[in-house]
């Protein structure tokens, strides 16, 4: 699907009215307890009217306009102080906008405040987010770092079954950290591309839509596609079988986003020209990320031997050299359930 400005236009809306509303209801709580600021607020409103009555009159008087002005600055300092002495920051009555840098109008602000004609990056995510249909990593309530919790993961060291001479739990707290390095590196060209590996249900999705919280909280453009879909849009964006319409953006935004995600690799089914796309694919990011960031994270079940196997040299090669490769090892239906439940737990 194809959005419309329109359509992205009734979101920004809807974002703003949501800020809005909930700065209205923390106004009519502060009113309630302290009512000086009601107070407050009344006589800030009159005394911009008076401003504005003065400012349109045909030859407004410059003193009386800067007395006008004073006496605002003064009553919103003194708003401040009422605030911070009941223990509300200073800016407790503002609107808090999901987006600082647009105030959720979906366009990066002017010097003068207003929005202006530059596309903000959560209007290019939202974009993403409609096009290929995919909900908002933000939204399940349970991915996150605050729900990792490493106690899922077995603390004994047994190499038999695990494959690994430390233990799941020491393993997974490492790759954590490793995680939390990619985010705070993210925009430097030198930092390496993330190859989750480990059976289903270790926690290699998770961990994947925790980094790709905090990314979008840089303010950068995410996608995240299972690779059967990945391929299958690249696909037919390039050989647009029966010629049927598919926009070429959908594979612009493959190549272009900020922090692709590759979900579930090895899953798609086989062929040599998928190979070649993801080559391509691979090569074409790593060159952008020299100058602006352009990194991936891969997931899958194969392990870094399988991949020599299954996919050409030059990939298994590509893969090795430029990503650092995370092995996670568990319990793995446990894990799932956990990792799934976390809130409860
Ligand atoms: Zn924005």
């Amino acid at each position: 699907m194809n959005p419309n400005w329109s359509e992205l236009k009734r979101e920004f809306e809807r974002r703003r009215e949501t800020a809005e509303e909930a700065r209205d209801r923390r106004k009519r709580a502060i009113y309630g307890l302290i009512p000086e600021i009601k107070d407050l607020d009344r006589k800030i409103a009159e005394t911009g009217i008076a401003l504005n009555r003065e400012l349109i009159r045909l030859n407004p008087d410059p003193i009386v306009i800067r007395e006008f002005e004073n006496k605002i600055n003064a009553l919103i300092e003194n708003k401040k102080n009422l605030l911070k002495d009941n223990g509300y920051p200073e800016d407790y009555l503002d609107i808090e906008y999901s987006c600082k840098d647009c105030n959720d109008t979906g366009f990066l602000k002017d010097s003068d405040g207003k929005p202006g004609v530059i596309p903000c990056h959560c209007y290019r995510q939202l974009l993403v987010e409609r096009f290929y249909d995919i909900s908002n990593l933000n939204s399940d309530g349970q991915t996150g770092f605050e729900f990792f919790n490493e106690q899922f993961y077995p603390d004994v060291v047994a190499p038999d079954t695990y494959g690994i001479e430390e233990s799941p739990r020491s393993r997974a707290i490492k790759i954590k950290s490793k995680c939390l390095d990619f985010i705070n590196n993210f925009e430097r060209a030198d930092c390496r591309n993330l190859f989750f590996t480990g059976s289903t249900g270790v926690g290699k999705t998770f961990l994947s839509k925790c980094i790709a919280i905090e990314i979008l909280k840089q303010g950068h453009t995410v996608l995240y596609l299972p690779a059967p879909a990945m391929f299958d849009i690249i696909y037919r964006c390039k050989y647009r079988f029966n010629d049927e319409e598919i926009p070429d953006d959908s594979y612009r935004f493959i190549l272009d986003t900020d922090l692709l995600i590759i979900d579930d690799l090895g899953t798609e089914s086989p062929s040599a020209a998928k190979y070649t796309e993801l080559l391509t694919l691979l090569n074409y990011r790593s060159a952008k990320n020299t100058k602006t960031p352009c990194k991936t994270i891969i997931s899958t079940n194969m392990n870094p031997k399988d991949i020599q196997k299954t996919y050409s040299e030059r990939i298994a090669s590509r893969i090795l050299g430029e990503f650092e490769i995370l092995r996670l090892v568990g319990d793995d239906i446990r894990i799932i359930r956990r990792l799934n439940q976390s809130e409860q737990v």
